[in-house]
C-alpha cells in the first residue's frame, strides 16, 4: 500500500511537471504509474482485511503495458488530447470497478462498516471517471491538458480522495483487529486455547444471576491431573505442556457448545455446565475421565505417555447457595476427596461416585 501511494504520488507529479518534463516522461510514464498506484493501494487493502483479489498480476501487467503505449501512440504518432483521456479514464474507472466488485462479493465477517464506505467510494470513483469518458467523448477537441477544464481537475482531487479514504480505513480496520485480539488475548490461555480463570469467572456470573432468575440448575466440574509432577521431572516441562494441551482438547471436544471449559490454574481445570444437574454433570465427568485415560502424548525420546485426571462435580442448590462459589468450593472438595480414594475417578458433592482402574 506504501508503495502503491508513493506511485500515486509520483505519477500526479510527472503530470503536474508536463512544462518542465519531457513530454514522454510525463505522459507515458506518468499515467501508467498513477494507474500502478491505484492497483497496488487496492491489493495491500485487499491483503490487509483478508480478501483475496481474483485478478491476476499479468492481466494489470497488460492492462499498464496496453495503455503505455497508447499514450505513446496517440502523443507521438497521431496526436490527441481526447484519446489519451478517454484511454486513461477508461483504465482508471476499470482499476476502480474490480475492487469496487471484490468487496462487494466479499462475504463480511468483519469490518461490515469500513468495506461497505470503502465499496461505495470505489463505485463513486469508478463512476466519476467513467463520466470523465464520456464528456470527453463529447467535448470538442481540448489544445492544452493544463487548462482542460474542471471535471479534468477534479480526477487529480479524485485520486487524493481515494488515498485519503484508504489511508483512514487501514488504521480504522487495523485498530479494530488489535482490539479484536486483545479481546481474545485477555480472555483465553495462551497455552491451551482455553478461556482462562477471569473468563470463567465472568460466566459463572453470568449463570448464577440466569439460574437465580429461572430456578434452574447448573453444575461445575473442577478437574487436576494426577501425579502431573512426574510428568514433568520425568519427560520434561515440554512433555507436560503437550499433556495439558492434549487433556485440553478432550476436554474441548466433550462438552456441549454452551458449556465454559478453563483453564483454572496450572493443571486445574473447571467446566461450568449450565441447565445440568449434578447427575448429568457426573456423566460428563466420567465421559472425559475414561477418554483421558485412553488417550497417548508422544513424548520427545519416542515414548507414550499415558495421563489420568481427578474429577470433583457439584450443582448449584437453590436453598442454600448465595453464590456460585459454593457451588465451586464443594466441586473442590469432591476432588479432594477422589484424589485421596486413589486418584482417575469422579466424585460429587451428593454422594455419587464412579469406579475406575488404576491411575
Ligand atoms: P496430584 O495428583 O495430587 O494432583 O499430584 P500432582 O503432581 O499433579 O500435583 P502437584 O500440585 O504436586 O503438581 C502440579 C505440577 O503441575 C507442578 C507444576 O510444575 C506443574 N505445572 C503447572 N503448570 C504447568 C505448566 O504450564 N506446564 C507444565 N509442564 N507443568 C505445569
Ligand atoms: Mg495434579
Ligand atoms: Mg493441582
Amino acid at each position: 500500500m506504501g508503495t502503491g501511494y508513493i506511485f500515486i504520488g509520483v505519477g500526479h507529479f510527472l503530470l503536474g511537471m508536463r512544462h518542465v518534463l519531457n513530454d514522454f516522461t510525463s505522459i507515458v510514464i506518468g499515467n501508467p504509474i498513477i494507474i500502478l498506484g491505484v492497483v497496488l493501494v487496492y491489493r495491500g487493502l485487499f491483503r490487509f482485511i483478508g480478501i483475496v483479489p481474483k485478478l491476476d498480476y499479468r492481466l494489470i501487467f497488460l492492462l499498464i503495458t496496453f495503455l503505455a503505449g497508447s499514450l505513446y501512440y496517440y502523443k507521438f504518432q497521431v496526436p490527441d488530447i481526447n484519446a489519451r483521456m478517454i484511454l486513461f479514464s477508461l483504465t482508471y474507472s476499470i482499476i476502480c470497478f474490480i475492487p469496487a466488485f471484490g468487496l462487494w462479493k466479499h462475504k463480511k465477517k468483519h469490518f461490515n462498516v469500513q468495506i461497505n464506505l470503502l465499496f461505495t467510494m470505489y463505485l463513486v470513483m469508478g463512476l466519476f471517471h467513467s463520466f470523465r469518458l464520456i464528456s470527453t467523448i463529447r467535448e470538442d477537441q481540448l489544445l492544452d491538458f493544463m487548462n482542460a477544464g474542471s471535471i479534468h481537475s477534479m480526477a487529480v482531487i479524485a485520486s487524493e480522495i481515494l488515498v485519503i479514504m484508504t489511508s483512514f480505513m487501514t488504521i480504522w480496520i487495523g485498530t479494530d483487529k488489535l482490539q479484536r485480539k486483545l479481546s481474545i488475548m485477555s480472555r483465553t490461555d495462551p497455552l491451551t486455547q482455553l478461556y482462562n480463570r477471569r473468563t470463567f469467572e465472568e460466566d459463572c456470573d453470568i449463570e448464577f444471576s440466569r439460574a437465580d432468575r429461572t430456578k434452574s440448575p447448573f453444575s461445575i466440574i473442577i478437574c487436576d491431573l494426577d501425579l502431573f509432577k512426574k510428568v514433568n521431572d520425568q519427560y520434561g516441562h515440554q512433555a507436560g505442556d503437550e499433556v495439558l494441551k492434549a487433556f485440553s482438547g478432550i476436554l474441548r471436544d466433550n462438552v456441549r457448545k454452551h458449556d465454559t471449559v478453563a483453564r483454572y490454574g496450572g493443571e486445574e481445570f473447571v467446566i461450568l455446565l449450565p441447565e445440568t444437574d449434578s447427575k448429568a454433570a457426573v456423566v460428563v465427568a466420567e465421559n472425559i475421565r475414561e477418554k483421558t485415560q485412553s488417550v497417548r502424548v508422544r513424548s520427545q525420546d519416542g515414548s507414550n505417555l499415558s495421563f489420568s485426571a481427578s474429577f470433583g462435580a457439584s450443582h448449584y442448590d437453590h436453598n442454600n447457595d448465595d453464590n456460585w462459589v459454593a457451588v465451586l468450593n464443594r466441586a473442590d472438595k469432591s476432588l479432594y476427596s477422589a484424589k485421596e480414594k486413589g486418584r482417575n475417578r469422579v466424585v460429587s458433592s451428593d454422594g455419587e461416585e464412579t469406579d475406575q482402574s488404576s491411575p
